[in-house]
């Protein structure tokens, strides 16, 4: 009876995640899915305490201690991180779990090792949660230290392929001799464990910095997988269902941003973009023409559609308040305001969306890449702010770019476009821009935030 209660009260807290988990899929009501899929996750863990355990104890000091020195981390670590520092949150975070499942295949391990007989699938789902767990754990360490610029990318092994394609298949070879013993050889687990672990580090360290986020979300399926295999050793549905759920997003995610990108994924992993590619400009002497804000005020404030794009240097620049309030101050002068989103732009999936929301502006004035497009020739003045490499025209005709093929915002269709950044210096993919020098293109240099004050003010008194 007990047992029915602890299956059916696990089948309510999975059917609370799901919905929390459909509530993420849009801007407007991902604040409240986020916030039911953590009171599912927490029903998940009040059951799992209380359930009964045959013969056991539930150890609740430790479980109850552990819980709040967890929660109390937590919840400084995110109400204390920059928007900008979310990636590298994220991969603390995810290496956590990868590190659970490690840890709790290698206690069952170590549980049966007393010289008790194995039955196979114990073994096969033991090693599945320890060996991806610990892959896992490893690489977002390497992907945390290299987002937060404490390894650098230079750091490279030796013939790091062959390193890799060589521990991949000494993982795969121990785990088959494990399983083919009668009896637990405790030692190979223990090597095994430190290959893993091994592995997670050489399949990042050779990867560019820039490319952490598509790993890391890569990694973030590992963990779902690892955490799905762990929920198996236990016949835990909620772990497993839970698991499944984390690999499967994970990985639409990692397919979703290497399409966004136009780059396969092995590409990433092996390394392109991140190791600086060539397309890095012309040898023609090139001119720019600065913006002066007086001017630009003027024509803003005539206009009758402006387009903002927003890109990473936004984000760096914490301008998305100021950003809205020159918004709406053109609104105030009857102009069209729209924003257009690059599905890449920033530093990970979603991050102008996020940065926009925080500010308050409206979902309804963003439009995807495709409706931007057809509408920049109708527009006005586009203000590119702090946006570098998804306004690039290079990828639509420069073969030899590294960023060729990846769809792009077509600012240079609009009447007027005016950039705004603080120098010429390139963006994530280390690549000049044309666009900087074109015909209807003006710079108007400077940190993002203080040239749009300025603008705002000049547009008021214009
Ligand atoms: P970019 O990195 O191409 O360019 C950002 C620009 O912002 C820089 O050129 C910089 O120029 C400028 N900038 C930085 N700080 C400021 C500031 N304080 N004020 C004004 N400008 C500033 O950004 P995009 O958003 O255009 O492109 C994102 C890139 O990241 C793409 O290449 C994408 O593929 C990649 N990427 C994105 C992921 C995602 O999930 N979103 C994941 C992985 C990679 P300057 O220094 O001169 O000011």
């Amino acid at each position: 009876m007990e047992n029915t209660i602890t299956e059916v009260l696990y089948l309510i807290s999975i059917v609370i995640f799901i919905i929390g988990l459909k509530g993420l899929s849009h801007p407007e009501s991902a604040r409240k899915g986020n916030l039911t899929a953590g009171a599912g996750m927490g029903l998940a863990i009040l059951v799992a305490l209380f359930a009964p355990i045959a013969g056991g104890d539930n150890n609740y000091q430790w479980i109850v201690g552990a819980m709040m020195v967890g929660s109390i981390i937590g919840l400084i670590a995110a109400k204390r991180v920059a928007l900008t520092s979310m990636p590298e949150m994220v991969s603390l975070f995810n290496g956590l779990g990868g590190a659970t499942a490690m840890i709790i295949g290698f206690v069952e391990f170590y549980n049966l090792s007393a010289g008790q007989e194995m039955m196979s699938a114990t073994v096969l789902t033991n090693l599945f949660a320890l060996v991806v767990g610990a892959v896992s754990f490893s690489g977002s360490l390497i992907a945390w230290g290299k987002l937060n610029g404490s390894l650098r990318d230079s750091l490279k092994l030796p013939l790091p392929h062959v390193i890799n394609i060589l521990t991949l298949v000494a993982i795969i070879g121990f785990s088959a001799y494990i399983m083919m013993q009668p009896t637990l050889p405790f030692n190979l687990v223990i090597l095994l464990t430190a290959l893993s672990l091994f592995y997670g580090i050489a399949f990042v360290t050779p990867i560019g910095g820039g490319d952490m986020p598509v790993v890391i979300s890569l990694l973030n399926s590992f963990t779902g997988i690892g955490a799905a295999g762990a929920g198996l050793i236990y016949a835990n549905h909620v772990m497993i269902i839970g698991g499944i759920l984390v690999g499967a997003s994970g990985t639409i995610l990692t397919v979703l941003m290497c399409k966004a990108m136009n780059r396969s994924l092995l590409n990433v992993i092996i390394g392109g973009l991140g190791s600086k590619g060539s397309g890095a400009g012309s040898d023609r002497e090139q001119v720019i023409k600065e913006a002066n804000s007086g001017d630009l005020a003027i024509q803003l404030k005539y206009a009758s559609k402006v387009s903002i794009v927003p890109g990473y240097g936004l984000a760096v620049a914490q301008a998305q308040h100021v950003c809205h309030e020159l918004e709406h101050t053109l609104e105030a002068e009857g102009v069209e305001v729209k924003y257009a989103i690059h599905p890449v732009a920033g530093r990970m999936p979603g991050h102008m969306n996020v940065l926009l929301a925080e500010a308050d502006v409206s979902y309804d004035k963003l439009q995807e890449l495709e409706q931007a497009n057809e509408d920049f020739n109708s527009t006005d003045v586009v203000l590119v702010i702090g946006a570098n490499d998804v306004v690039n025209p290079a990828a639509k005709e420069d073969s030899s770019s590294p960023i060729y093929g990846m769809p792009i915002l077509d600012v240079e269709q609009a009447k007027k476009v005016v950039v705004l950044k603080r120098s010429m210096r390139s963006g994530y993919a280390g690549i000049e821009n044309p666009l900087f020098f074109g015909e209807n293109t003006n710079m108007l240099f400077g940190d993002a935030k203080e040239s749009l004050n300025k603008l705002k003010e000049e547009v008021k008194n214009a």
